[in-house]
């Protein structure tokens, strides 16, 4: 039989590690409704971008989710200063909002 073995819903996630917040650095964590949880979201501790709900008390698809974002947007960050370098797009482009700041 292939039984898994649960551990505590509450303290240290296991497996994979959160990754910093894609859009300010910041540190996430795993928040799930209480005291019988349904959803489980990864929010960030400073700007509060979430990943938005994910059914069931398991974190391991909303950690999935916000390091996913977390690669996409590293990556995107890294076309966007290239495209800069280029002179392809405004110096004053921000990647976060996705306008050209004016002065
Ligand atoms: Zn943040």
């Amino acid at each position: 039989m292939d039984q898994k073995t649960e551990g505590s819903a509450t303290g240290a996630i296991s497996g994979e590690a959160l990754k910093p917040c894609p859009f300010c650095g910041s540190g996430a964590e795993i928040t799930r409704d209480d005291p019988a949880p349904i959803f489980c979201w990864v929010q960030c501790k400073g700007c509060k971008a979430n990943t938005g709900f994910f059914d069931g008390p398991e974190e391991a698809e909303a950690v999935a989710a916000w390091n996913r974002r977390s690669d996409e947007r590293t990556e995107f960050a890294e076309i966007i200063v290239r495209l800069k370098q280029r002179g392809l797009i405004p110096e004053t482009f921000d990647a976060a909002t996705l306008e050209v700041a004016h002065a």
